[in-house]
């Protein structure tokens, strides 16, 4: 019966398992009783009700038995071994359940995990294995940062409501909502810029965008203008901090304040950095002009005053990361180079270094007056750039009374340890407080990665250097379940870094605790493909979506990439794609196959939705790759060519409507435009050799130069 126990993700650090299980649920009737001690906490009633809540919901009357199978849930400190925040004891014997948390939030990982051990047996009565755990996390900090970009500003209140559970269910305590930053001129001719709170201090800042995408549900283009983030119009990010702090979630906001800037210097040019003649140059900020600190104390203290103080928030990141020379920046001059670094006269008279340093330590004076504890800044201008985080600069925090709230913040995104940190990672130091961001998936508008390499090198100098806690960089989808849960279980149990294996185990059993070793043998086939090595990632439009010097804006997609995998590579990738295409396909087929039990579950539905969009993609470049050869080498006619064009077109299309389907509504408007761009050129090329049959006139089906097919909507996506 010790087979009962179900796989765990975080894993406990110690479990002593019983044979034997005890039934709580003889369907319809309960047979368990709680009893939970009398705590006002918002966390423990967030225990107690989800519990209840979720054990209730077994039966069919919805109720307990009086005088049945206790289930006790208590906070009991001293009874705690090590004493740690957020550390829990649970025992189920025959007799009764006991949880028993160090802190509320050790009474709530204690139900969490009581609730995930919890089996169904001959489809209605429901079980708990007998086992005896002591479980206290490694890292005080376990996070997650959910960036401004491309999807994430239309999550809704419900999206976050949803999210954070799913994140107090993995045991994350720390949510990072990134709620105002800026990304270099992209999609659809405009800067991408993200504002996600309305200011009423400032009322000129907002981000419109526009959504566009086709939609196969509707048969035709979505166009929607001007549409404001969703937070910003119902401002609710007050309600997502509240409804997280009852979840043992500590919100902090990212207000990017100097890199990843343009709409702030640009509406504001009298903050903006000069040029030497003393215009502004709508880009990066003047550090020497109070004006400057005047706007940034006035937009941090209505976010601290509107939507921190009142949750008993103290965290507070400033980004600053990526200060730096780019193009792509102003619309008007896409190419023109602009540098961030202000050279009006008074600036001129400071080294770069003075100047950054002592912006950092007037913002972190200013936010600790406000009572923010912990104020974060990204490490790679202070490390990389400046080289500034030595004992100097050690010395300067202490002496403004900053050294204990200023927290680094470093990044570092590879999968080799040899690339980690530009190759620089002796260079991480624990002199100064630190938490460190492996990458868990960012581009959920292209096609979802795994990064699981780049956690645990991530999470191991952490534990290394004794750092508080595991941040990820990352924009939420819930597509990057396995790096979410891997750096959810390192975050908690470090014992866990030695090897993958087991927790590669246990999450097929999270994805599909029926078929188990099916979903393993699946996940195996997508896991060397989605971690890089399939030959699709780098054929993404997103890609080819830049404003790049030297080349043309847009750019000329797909020929460019065409002529890469034709003419420069000659075609080698050929072979790669089609086995992704095989083995990708088979992973979507079972995950298929196993959402029939389970159509709403948003796990199998992400990973059937992330096979099949693996197979489409690697199959349609590989058909084209051979059509283009087969139809030059006048293998094939016109009507050969339009019938497999049709069949890809058909496959992209029912793609889009299983997203249409698969995905929240948030992430899906950018995840589909993404993939509209490949449907409307297979539309194209259909309509064009339809033509030409018409008309008796020999095709030219070169995938090089595809400027003679494509319409006005493919140019306008492009
Ligand atoms: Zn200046």
């Amino acid at each position: 019966m010790s087979t009962m126990v179900k796989p765990l993700i975080p894993l406990p650090r110690k479990m002593q398992e019983s044979p034997g299980h005890v039934r709580i649920v003889k369907y319809p009737d309960s047979l368990f009783e709680i009893i939970a001690d009398d705590h006002s906490h918002p966390v423990f009633q967030t225990a107690r009700e989800k519990l209840t809540t979720a054990l209730c919901g077994k039966t069919s009357s919805r109720s307990q038995c009086a005088g049945g199978y206790p289930i006790f849930l208590s906070i009991r400190p001293d009874e705690m071994v090590p004493q740690v925040a957020d550390a829990y004891k649970l025992n189920i014997t025959e007799e009764k359940a006991e949880i028993i948390g160090y802190d509320a939030g050790g009474a709530l990982y204690g139900v969490v995990t009581l609730l995930q051990l919890l089996v169904c047996m001959n489809g209605e009565n429901w079980h708990l294995p007998l086992v005896e755990i002591e479980d206290w996390p490694e890292f005080e900090d376990r996070g997650y940062f959910f960036e401004t970009r491309w999807g994430s500003e239309f999550l809704t209140k419900k999206d976050y409501f949803e999210i954070i559970d799913y994140c107090a269910n993995l045991k994350i305590n720390q949510l990072t909502i990134g709620i105002y930053g800026c990304w270099n001129l992209q999609y659809d001719y405009r800067i991408a810029e993200y504002l996600y709170v309305p200011l009423h201090t400032h009322p000129e800042l907002q981000t419109p965008s526009p959504i566009t995408y086709y939609s196969a549900k509707k048969g035709g283009y979505v166009n929607r203008k001007n549409v404001l983030p969703t937070m910003f119009v119902e401002d609710f990010f007050g309600e997502v901090c509240a409804y997280a702090k009852t979840r043992n979630i500590k919100i902090k906001p990212l207000f990017n304040s100097l890199g990843h800037n343009t709409l702030i210097p640009r509406m504001h040019p009298d903050v903006s950095a000069k040029n030497t003649d003393g215009s502004p140059r709508n880009f990066g900020f003047c550090l020497t002009d109070e004006k400057t600190y005047d706007l940034m104390f006035s937009i941090y203290d209505e976010i601290i005053d509107k939507y921190l103080t009142p949750n008993g928030l103290d965290g507070f990141q400033i980004g600053l990361d990526e200060v730096r020379d780019e193009h792509a920046v102003d619309v008007d001059h896409p190419f023109e180079i602009k540098s961030p670094r202000c050279d009006c006269h008074v600036c001129k008279e400071h080294t770069y270094s003075k100047l950054f340093t002592q912006y950092i330590i007037r913002l972190t004076q200013h936010l600790k007056s406000k009572g923010m504890k912990h104020v974060y800044v990204y490490h790679d201008m202070l490390m990389n750039e400046l080289d500034v985080l030595h004992d100097d600069f050690k010395q300067e925090l202490i002496k403004a009374g900053i050294d204990d709230v200023l927290v680094i913040d470093y990044w570092s995104y590879r999968a080799n340890k040899n690339d980690l940190f530009r190759g620089q990672a002796d260079r991480v130091t624990n002199q100064f407080r630190g938490i460190m961001k492996p990458w868990n998936g960012y581009y959920h508008w292209m096609i979802p990665m795994a990064s699981l390499v780049n956690i645990r090198l991530m999470a191991e100098i952490a534990k290394k250097k004794g750092f508080e806690g595991i941040e990820s960089y990352a924009a939420f989808e819930y597509c990057y379940d396995q790096n979410q849960a891997y750096q959810a279980e390192l975050s908690w149990n470090a014992d866990e870094l030695e090897s993958m294996e087991s927790f590669l185990g246990r999450y097929a059993a999270r994805v599909s605790w029926n078929r188990q070793e099916e979903a393993r043998k699946a996940l195996d086939l997508l896991y060397p493909i989605m971690a890089g090595g399939g030959s699709v990632f780098d054929t993404n439009y997103y890609f080819y979506c830049y404003c790049r010097v030297g080349l043309p804006y847009p750019q000329n997609y797909p020929s460019t990439l065409f002529q890469k995998l034709i003419v420069t590579e000659n075609g080698s990738r050929l072979n790669n794609l089609r086995k992704v295409a095989k083995e990708a396909g088979e992973a979507a087929a079972f995950f298929a196959f196993d959402l029939q039990g389970a159509p709403n579950d948003r796990i199998k539905l992400a990973w059937a939705l992330t096979a099949k969009h693996y197979a489409v993609h690697a199959d349609e470049l590989a058909t084209l790759l051979l059509l283009h050869n087969a139809f030059n080498a006048g293998t094939i006619s016109e009507k050969g060519l339009l019938t497999s064009i049709g069949r890809l077109k058909e496959q992209r299309h029912d793609l889009i409507a299983f997203a249409e389907c698969a995905r929240m509504e948030a992430t899906q408007y950018t995840y589909i435009r993404n993939m509209s761009l490949c449907y409307q050129l297979l539309a194209d090329l259909e309509r064009y050799l339809e033509d030409c049959i018409n008309k008796n006139v020999r095709a030219k089906f070169d995938l090089t130069d595809l400027s003679h097919v494509t319409c006005k909507e493919f140019d306008l996506l492009r």
